[in-house]
């Protein structure tokens, strides 16, 4: 399951949330505002055992800087 990063143009908060699918609406945790922006995609960023699925052309470029 994908799980998305997300900030709140709101109060600016950034959370992350793991959406089913991509019309589920997502709203800030701090705020409940709806006004979020989805940043980038993360796959379950810590731990590489992807289990079965295999997508193709995931080579895209993750290359916003973030520490
Ligand atoms: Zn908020």
């Amino acid at each position: 399951m994908p799980l998305f990063e997300y900030k709140c143009s709101e109060c600016d908060h950034k959370f992350e949330e793991l959406v089913a699918n991509s019309e589920s609406k997502v709203t800030c945790p701090k705020c409940a505002s709806e006004k979020v922006s989805k940043l980038l995609s993360v796959f379950a960023a810590s731990g590489t055992s992807s289990s079965g699925s295999s997508l193709p052309s995931a080579q895209s470029s993750c290359g916003s800087g973030f520490s």
